[in-house]
C-alpha cells in the first residue's frame, strides 16, 4: 500500500529517516508538503523565508521527480490535508520527522486520528542531535543553562545517518498537485529579493556542497568567526532551518573531519550548533518563546512605545541610526536575508538598550528578512540579548556598538562594504547618545528588578 511522507523542515532525501522508513516498507511513496498559513499552532514564515521556500521546494521536487516520485503541494490547515490526502490515496501509512514548536500539537492530534481511522502513523527523530525530552538534569527536568546542557550531550552519542533512498515508486494514479507558482512566495512588485538571490541558491544539493567546502577549506579559520569581514562561518543556517542538511549530517562530518581540522576550532563549531540545540529544547519546553519574557520581572521592563520610538525604530530597521556597525548589520540583513552573529548581538542589543525598545519588536522584524528565521533561534536570541531569556548574563550586558567595530573591524572593512558613505557628510548623526541611552537603560533595569 501507499506510505504518505509528510515533509515540513526537512527539505532533503539524505538523512531523512521518514523517507528512509517510506522505502523499507516498499511500495509507491508520495511525498507532500503542506503550506499551512491556518492552523493557530503554525507561526507564519517571514518574506524572506517564503523566497528561500519557493527555490528548495523547487529544487527538491526536481530531486524526487529523479528519484521517481513527485513532491506533491497542498495548502490549508495540515490536519485536514494530511486526512483528505490519505482518503484520496489510500494510503495505509503516513510517516513523517518530528518537529517541537507548538505545531507539535497538530502532529499528535493527527497521529491519534489517524490510528483510529486504522491507519499507520509513525514519526522520527531527524532535526535535532538529542530529543528534547531525553536530555534532562538530575531532577528530571530540562535544562536551564547552557552550559551543563551541552555538557550533558557531549556525553551522548548521536544516531546514526538514515540511509538515502535510492528509488522511489510513484503511485500508479498521479496525485494531483498545487503549482507552487500559485502559492505566490516569491516578491512581485517590488521585486526586493536580488541581494538574496545573488547570495544564496537553496536547495539541498547546494546544502552539502556548502557543508563540504566548509569542512574542508573555512573550518581551519573558524576561530575568527567573529570577525564579519571574514567569510569563516559555515552560512549553514538557512540550511537547518529548511533541512536542507541535517545536523546530524553537520555533527559526523565534523567530527570525522577532526583528526585533520584543529579540535579546538572543531568544538568551537560543535558549540554553536549546541546553542541551535539548546534554544529548540527550550522552545519545547516553553512554546511561547516568541511571545513572553522567559523571566516573568521583565513584564515590567518600562520599553518605549512603538509610536514614541516610531523614527528611531525606523531607523534601525533602515540602517539609518548613524551607528556604523548597527547600520551596515540592518544594511546586510535587508540586502542578502543574513546578518553576521557578532553584529546581530551589537544591533538587537542597540535596538533593545540604547533605543529602548521592546525585543519583540526586533525579533518580528528578523522574523520577516532573515532567510535563516528559526522559531527557537530567532526570539532564544534576542530574549538572550534583552537578559529576558533562559540563560541570561548575570549582569545586564549593553554591548558597545563602537567598541564592538574597533575590536572585530579594526580596518572597517565590513563597515565600508555596507555603509559606504560612512566617512562622508552623508552619512547621519547617531540617533541617540550612547553614554547617556547605556545610563537610561541601568536604570530601566534596576526599576524592573526593584519592582519585584
Ligand atoms: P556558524 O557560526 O557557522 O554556526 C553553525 C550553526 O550553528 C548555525 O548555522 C546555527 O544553526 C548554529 N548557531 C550559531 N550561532 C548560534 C546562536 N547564537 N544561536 C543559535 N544557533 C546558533 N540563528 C538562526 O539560525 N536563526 C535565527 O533566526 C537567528 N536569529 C538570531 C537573532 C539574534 C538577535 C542573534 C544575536 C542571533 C541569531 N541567530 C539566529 C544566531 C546566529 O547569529 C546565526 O545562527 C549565525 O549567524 C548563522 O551563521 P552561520 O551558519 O555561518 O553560523
Amino acid at each position: 500500500r501507499t506510505t504518505l511522507v509528510w515533509l515540513r523542515d526537512d527539505l532533503r532525501i539524505t538523512d531523512n529517516p521518514a523517507l528512509a522508513a517510506a522505502t523499507d516498507r516498499g511500495g509507491p511513496v508520495v511525498v507532500v508538503f503542506v503550506l499551512d498559513d491556518d492552523s493557530a499552532e503554525v507561526r507564519p514564515i517571514g518574506s524572506a523565508s517564503r523566497w528561500w521556500l519557493h527555490h528548495s521546494l523547487t529544487s527538491l521536487a526536481e530531486r524526487l521527480a529523479e528519484l521517481g516520485t513527485p513532491l506533491v503541494l497542498r495548502r490549508g490547515g495540515a490536519e485536514r490535508v494530511i486526512q483528505e490526502l490519505v482518503a484520496e490515496t489510500g494510503a495505509g501509512a503516513v510517516l513523517w520527522n518530528r518537529r517541537y514548536s507548538a505545531a507539535r500539537e497538530i502532529d499528535a492530534r493527527l497521529k491519534t486520528r489517524l490510528r483510529e481511522d486504522g491507519v499507520e502513523a509513525e514519526s522520527f527523530a531527524a532535526n535535532l542531535l538529542f530529543e528534547p525530552h531525553t536530555v534532562t538534569n538530575g531532577s528530571g527536568e530540562p535544562y536551564r543553562v547552557y552550559t551543563p546542557f551541552w555538557r550533558a550531550c557531549r556525553q551522548r552519542d548521536v544516531r546514526p545517518l538514515a540511509p538515502t533512498p535510492a528509488r522511489l515508486s510513484a503511485p500508479p494514479d498521479p496525485v494531483p498537485s498545487d503549482l507552487l507558482g500559485s502559492w505566490q512566495l516569491l516578491p512581485t512588485a517590488p521585486d526586493w529579493a536580488g541581494g538574496i538571490r545573488d547570495t544564496w541558491s537553496p536547495g539541498e544539493p547546494d546544502a552539502l556542497i556548502a557543508l563540504n567546502d566548509f569542512v574542508d577549506e573555512t573550518l581551519v579559520d573558524y576561530g575568527l568567526r567573529d570577525q564579519p569581514s571574514r567569510s569563516v562561518t559555515s552560512r549553514l543556517s538557512p540550511r537547518l532551518r529548511f533541512g536542507e542538511v541535517s545536523p546530524v549530517q553537520v555533527w559526523h562530518r565534523i567530527t570525522s573531519a577532526v583528526p585533520g581540522a584543529d579540535a579546538t576550532v572543531a568544538d568551537k563549531f560543535l558549540g554553536e550548533l549546541g546553542w541551535r540545540e539548546f534554544n529548540w529544547h527550550v522552545l519545547y519546553s516553553f512554546p511561547q518563546l516568541a511571545e513572553r519574557n522567559i523571566r516573568s520581572e521583565f513584564d515590567r521592563f518600562p520599553w518605549q512605545s512603538e509610536s514614541e520610538a516610531g523614527a528611531e525604530i525606523e531607523a534601525w530597521r533602515h540602517g539609518r541610526t548613524g551607528i556604523p556597525l548597527v547600520d551596515a548589520g540592518m544594511r546586510e540583513l535587508w540586502r542578502t536575508g543574513y546578518m553576521h552573529n557578532r553584529v546581530r548581538l551589537a544591533a538587537a542589543s542597540f535596538l533593545v538598550k540604547n533605543l529602548l525598545v521592546d525585543w519583540r519588536v526586533g525579533e518580528r522584524w528578523f522574523w520577516d528578512t532573515l532567510v535563516d528565521a528559526d522559531e527557537a533561534n530567532n526570539p532564544g536570541n534576542w530574549q538572550w540579548i534583552a537578559g529576558s531569556g533562559m540563560d541570561a548574563a548575570p549582569y545586564f550586558r549593553i554591548f558597545n556598538p563602537v567598541l564592538q567595530a574597533q575590536k572585530f573591524d579594526p580596518e572597517r572593512r565590513y563597515i565600508r562594504t555596507w555603509v559606504p558613505e560612512v566617512d562622508s557628510a552623508d552619512y547621519p548623526e547617531p540617533v541617540v547618545d550612547l553614554a547617556l541611552s547605556r545610563r537610561r537603560a541601568l536604570a530601566a533595569y534596576e526599576s524592573t528588578k526593584a519592582g519585584g
